[in-house]
């Protein structure tokens, strides 16, 4: 055991040593060029250094193996297009193919929870039941405290609290933890995430949880494994002994039918007040004309969400739409204020897919006002989420043929 360790943290200084990694945490600061920045930083390890190197979780202060991009890809602050755009001009699409497949997974989980809404709704419904049954519990409160005893899980719920972000690796270990060897509902877990990571985002959180759960991919599961924890922690944690040995896969009484994408037209002719959430920081960008006014508002406050990830979502919507998010009043009333003040009844926004965003656009009291909502959405999600369809294979065949429909030259 002893020796199986110190090869492992072997291994680990021989990588800080291949990566020159930074010794320090990201900063997440909420502003299109912090993310750009890290963009610039990084996509040099695109390609062989990212491929081998990216399921090792050497914890907070050494992140150089992977993006950390997540934040401002969430928010739209710098899009996968420039992610991809950055990449293929440092990398050809063969060496950079791992990380590029990784940015489509994002869009597939998007592509894929668009087409199955009712996915997103049963989560609410089973959350719900969930928080009224049994947050009181001790095991629930042991584990969003850190405090179970399993070193690891302990470690990555007050690192999540602490940063807001998890490496991959650590979320699906702790994911198959919290399912498997504590027995708590999914929907717990997934809601713990999505209050704490400052990615945090409807679809890959949810469908995340129900792939490692067997949800997703019907019946296959994911199980954390002690010595694979070992060996991808850098030898930090090996919880030998303590976790379950076999997972078994969640099941549900109902099957989620595909329903069509929305249609959506050209945006409207003349003055438009821009309507700014965190779903889309840079839509203006998109718009084939500037717009008379902006509104930001915030949907994430009404999940309760940590002030990590409130923040980083205000700051995004700040720096969008140079101005104050209004968080006293509702939605309807701030629009139908807003429009009337800049002369318009035209507001448009950023596509907004199943989400609290969305729900929170649906529920909108416009009726009588005579205001037009019109959602834009851009072309690469319009052009990807079709293939979204089954599992991540079908839209992964297609990159090449997206990529060169989006004027890539691959
Ligand atoms: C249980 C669980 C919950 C998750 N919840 C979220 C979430 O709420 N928001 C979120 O953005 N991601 C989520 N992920 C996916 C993934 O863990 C993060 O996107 C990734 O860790 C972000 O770190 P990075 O930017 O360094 O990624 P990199 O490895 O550098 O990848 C580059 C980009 O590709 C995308 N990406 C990478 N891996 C995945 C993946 N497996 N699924 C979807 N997109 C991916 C992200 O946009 C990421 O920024 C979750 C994964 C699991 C297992």
């Amino acid at each position: 055991m002893l020796r199986t360790v110190q090869a492992i943290l072997l291994t680990k200084q021989d990588m800080f040593q291949e990566l020159e990694l930074p010794s320090a945490a990201v900063e997440f600061t909420p502003t299109r060029q912090a993310g750009l920045a890290r963009l610039e930083k990084f996509v040099s390890r695109t390609g062989q250094h990212y491929s081998r190197q990216r399921n090792y979780d050497f914890g907070t202060e050494q992140r150089g193996n992977v993006s950390v991009l997540s934040p401002w890809i969430r928010h739209r602050l710098i899009t996968e297009e420039d992610v991809l755009h950055a990449t293929l001009s440092h990398k050809s699409i063969f060496a950079a193919e791992k990380f590029i497949q990784e940015v489509f997974w994002r869009t597939y989980f998007k592509g894929w929870l668009e087409q199955r809404p009712s996915v997103w709704t049963t989560y609410q419904d089973g959350l719900a039941r969930a928080l009224n049954a049994g947050t009181r519990s001790s095991d629930y409160q042991d584990a969003i405290a850190g405090c179970t005893g399993i070193a690891c899980f302990d470690h990555w719920a007050q690192e999540l609290i602490q940063t807001g972000y998890l490496h991959n690796h650590a979320r699906m270990w702790f994911a198959s933890i919290w399912i498997f060897t504590l027995r708590l509902p999914w929907q717990l877990g997934a809601d713990f995430f999505l209050r704490h990571l400052i990615d945090g985002d409807p679809a890959s959180n949810t469908l995340s949880w129900r792939w490692v759960g067997g949800l997703h991919t019907k019946g296959k599961t994911y199980l954390a494994r002690p010595d694979n924890i070992a060996k991808y922690t850098g030898g930090r944690f090996h919880p030998v002994g303590q976790l379950a040995t076999v997972a078994e896969p969640l099941t549900e009484p109902f099957e989620h039918s595909r329903v069509p994408l929305p249609a959506i037209g050209p945006v409207p002719e003349g003055d438009v007040l821009l309507l700014v959430t965190e779903e889309d920081c840079q839509i203006e960008t998109v718009l084939p004309h500037p717009p008379k006014a902006h509104l930001g508002v915030l949907a994430k406050q009404s999940l309760g969400v940590s002030p990590l990830v409130q923040s980083f979502a205000v700051g995004a919507i700040e720096a969008s739409c140079g101005g104050l998010i209004d968080m006293g009043s509702a939605w309807s009333d701030q629009i139908v204020d807003a429009v009337s003040d800049a002369g318009t009844r035209t507001v448009v926004t950023g596509y907004a897919p199943v989400g609290s965003v969305a729900d929170q656009l649906a529920a909108l009291n416009l009726r009588g006002a005579d205001i037009t909502l019109h959602q834009v959405r851009r072309d690469y999600d319009t052009l990807a989420w079709p293939y979204a369809t089954k599992g991540f294979f079908g839209l992964k065949k297609k990159i090449p043929h997206i990529l060169r429909e989006l004027g890539f030259a691959v």
